[in-house]
């Protein structure tokens, strides 16, 4: 926990000033609640939840005296109303074999680092890792997943730069199969310049991975970036759409302010959040829990 909260350091920091800034009155007043409405706003709440916040307020306490603790309390628990039906684990628990997890999202976002912070927490559940670095465009992301590959004990299956992804991973699949792996992680690229081009071939990747499986991809985890604030809200609209999201990971959310925007997501995506990333080293994956999060941006 204490990693979180020193990660969301930023967040709770710009919410905590604006709030004390705007208590230092007595009496909670329109005014007031218009101020702490444009703070929460400003700190990537979303409007739905800054609006729930201003009417718990505005119900139990117009007029009446109120302090920024008071404030930071209904802050928290409704930042964790937001989140808490969003908080699911990923679970890999054996029914398929090999479980496929399709990674996406756009360059950058942290996918490729995930994908090496997963396959480590598996390998230390003492489970067979498969990655396949279907990420065919950029050198340096099918170089980046051969080390996470060597420093985790998974195995990596990958091609020539420009190699065709969906070959790829037809390859990976049917290896991981044949190998009794227990987790293939496809890492894809995110190229967002050509939008069609990319949904195409994440859309052509599930298709070979049908054939192999009829039940794969068992998850599609969708890679954010906090630090990208209002554009990972409209990343979550496109891949959801095009690719079949199943779940989010937030990548980042050390030393950004703008933590928030996982709270806009969840009210408006009811997508499960499985996992946070605090940090670029190996272990800085944490499943997510929407009381503690709450906690940490709250103060
Ligand atoms: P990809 O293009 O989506 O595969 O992104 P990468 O995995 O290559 O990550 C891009 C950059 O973000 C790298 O420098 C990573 O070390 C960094 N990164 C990934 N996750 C986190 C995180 O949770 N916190 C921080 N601070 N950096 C991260």
């Amino acid at each position: 926990f204490s990693r979180l909260k020193q990660g969301l350091g930023k967040t709770s920091t710009k919410l905590s000033d604006g709030i004390t800034g705007i208590f230092t009155k007595k009496k909670l007043e329109a005014a007031t609640l218009d101020d702490l409405e444009d703070v929460l706003i400003e700190a990537d709440l979303g409007v739905d939840t800054a609006e729930n916040i201003i009417t718990a307020l505005r119900k139990g306490r117009f007029e009446k005296d109120i302090s920024a603790d008071d404030v930071r309390a209904v802050l928290k628990a409704e930042v964790e109303r937001a989140l808490a039906p969003v908080a699911r684990p990923l679970v890999v628990d054996g029914t398929h074999k090999p479980h496929v997890i399709l990674m996406v999202g756009v360059n950058g976002t942290g996918k490729t680092t995930t994908v090496g912070k997963l396959a480590a927490q598996f390998r230390g559940q003492g489970k067979k890792v498969m990655l396949a670095a279907a990420d065919t465009f950029r050198a340096a992301a099918i170089d980046q997943l051969g080390i996470w590959g060597k420093r985790t004990g998974a195995s990596v299956v990958s091609g020539a730069v420009g190699a065709d992804a969906a070959g790829l991973v037809y390859d990976a699949l049917t290896r991981a199969r044949d190998d009794g792996a227990d987790v293939l992680l496809v890492d894809t690229a995110g190229r967002l310049q050509n939008k069609e081009g990319l949904m195409e071939e994440l859309a052509k990747i599930v298709r070979v991975l049908r054939k192999v499986d009829p039940s794969a991809p068992h998850d599609v985890l969708l890679v954010l970036d906090a630090t990208t604030g209002q554009n990972a809200l409209s990343q979550v609209e496109v891949f959801r759409q095009r690719a079949g999201v199943t779940g989010l990971v937030m990548t980042k959310l050390d030393g950004t302010a703008r933590g928030g925007i996982l709270v806009a997501i969840s009210a408006k995506h009811a997508i499960p959040v499985h996992a946070i990333g605090v940090g670029e080293s190996i272990d800085d994956l944490q499943p997510f829990d929407a009381g503690e999060f709450a906690q940490a941006i709250a103060g």
